[in-house]
């Protein structure tokens, strides 16, 4: 092990994610999640020396406080709280204050749970991960690493909203994107596949999870991004709409419907999930598509379509030089089904798939799976790793 160890936390609003990383050599040392928080199959489980561990979390208590408890005792145990450099928090929304990876004090803290207002379900959990973790590593530098920060090139074309200029001024309503620091890291791997330097790679990066969103990138700069002032817009994703009419909402509040209702209906109940009537993970989506079940059929279609469209918008944004279309997240580094659904939209602009290559790219191997002869460009497939982000930010502060 070498003398970069990070500690890197990722708190969501009903999971804790956690990992010792080495940030000279990539590796994980041990890495963990606590999910289901709240409910009662709330578990804690790691993976240490390739053996998986889970344990259960007992009912009642806040789970966050005992989920983080239990990882330091792990990490004591393993004798490896001493070693670390510093602690890594992801962040979702930095909104405008934060451009770039910050040092934590207790203004960046406050400041982070203000930010909440722009990802309600991500940053009260951030902001409240990072107060543990300063209370039990009282003297390690802690630092944010911000999913919006990457997204901060954005030219005012693409982050403007057609909407009175004031709300921008007042209230800084505009897009800022999120999973910036997969995009980044795609997009550094994916130069680096095509041979050039990340100053100079134009791509397309499609990072399809649970969570999903597309961006532009031009001579290594992001140039637009497909989720907005929230995580909420854009692509189809497990639980969330993406793009919608505004004026649904308008509809749905003169059928009574109140702010609580809508915004649990777009976010925790719609995309896959809502349209399938059955699951928000892709993999159940793909079975019942086997099994001839129509209405996940149609969520697979829907999924796939919007994914294309948005990429075919994003040549434009490009414009000449696009090196590669990459595919990164859960989905788009394992179903071979919706890469292939998507590439065959995309025939359109020259891309024909490679079969071969689309079947081998799964389960954490990268490949090319399409090339245009047309864009003289490539569909490559590159597993993300933002925790190898966030450890690499860390060291490179201190
Ligand atoms: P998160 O956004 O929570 O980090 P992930 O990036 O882990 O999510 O992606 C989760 C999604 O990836 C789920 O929809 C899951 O079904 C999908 N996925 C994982 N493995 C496969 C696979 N082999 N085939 C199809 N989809 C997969």
């Amino acid at each position: 092990m070498s003398n970069s160890l990070v500690l890197v936390i990722n708190s969501g609003s009903s999971s804790l994610k956690f990992a010792a990383i080495d940030a000279e050599t990539g590796d994980a040392i041990i890495s963990g999640l606590g999910e289901c928080f709240g409910l009662p199959e709330a578990e804690i489980s790691w993976k240490y020396n390739g053996e998986k561990t889970a344990e259960a979390i007992p009912a009642g208590g806040d789970h966050h406080q005992y989920a983080f408890g239990r990882i330091v005792k792990l990490l004591d145990s393993l004798d490896l709280s001493s070693k670390f450099v510093a602690v890594g928090h992801r962040v979702v929304a930095g909104g405008e204050s934060f451009k770039g990876t910050v040092k934590l004090d207790e203004k960046v803290v406050e400041e982070v749970a203000r930010l909440a207002e722009l990802a309600p379900l991500h940053n009260k959990a951030n902001a409240a991960g990072m107060v543990a973790a300063m209370e039990v590593f009282p003297s390690l530098p802690q630092f944010a690493i911000f999913d919006t920060a990457f997204h901060q090139t954005m030219p005012p074309k693409a982050y403007i909203y057609a909407l009175p200029y004031e709300l921008y001024k007042e209230h800084k309503i505009r897009r800022y994107g999120a999973h910036g620091t997969s995009h980044f890291y795609v997009s550094r791997e994916a130069a680096k596949m095509v041979g050039k330097p990340a100053n100079e790679g134009s791509f397309i990066t499609v990072h399809l999870g649970n969570g999903a969103s597309i961006s532009a990138i031009k001579n290594g700069e992001c140039i637009d991004t497909s989720m907005g002032l929230t995580p909420l817009a854009g692509v189809v994703m497990g639980t969330r709409c993406g793009d919608l009419d505004p004026s649904v909402i308008e509809f749905l509040m003169r059928k009574g419907w109140d702010q609580e209702k809508i915004f649990t209906t777009l976010n925790k109940k719609s995309g896959l999930l809502g349209i399938s009537g059955k699951t928000s993970d892709m993999r159940g989506i793909l079975e019942a598509v086997e099994a001839g079940d129509e209405a996940a059929k149609l969520a697979f279609d829907v999924f796939t379509y919007r994914v294309a469209k948005y990429i075919g918008s994003y040549i434009v944004s490009v414009g000449e030089g696009l090196d590669a279309i990459v595919f990164t997240g859960g989905i788009g580094e394992n179903s071979m089904p919706v890469r292939h659904a998507v590439l065959d939209y995309l025939k359109v602009f020259g891309y024909v798939e490679d079969e071969k290559g689309n079947e081998a790219a799964r389960f954490g191997a990268s490949g090319q799976i399409a090339k245009s002869e047309l864009f003289n460009s490539v569909a490559l497939v590159i597993p993300t790793n933002e925790e190898l982000v966030i450890a690499r930010e860390c060291v490179e502060r201190l």
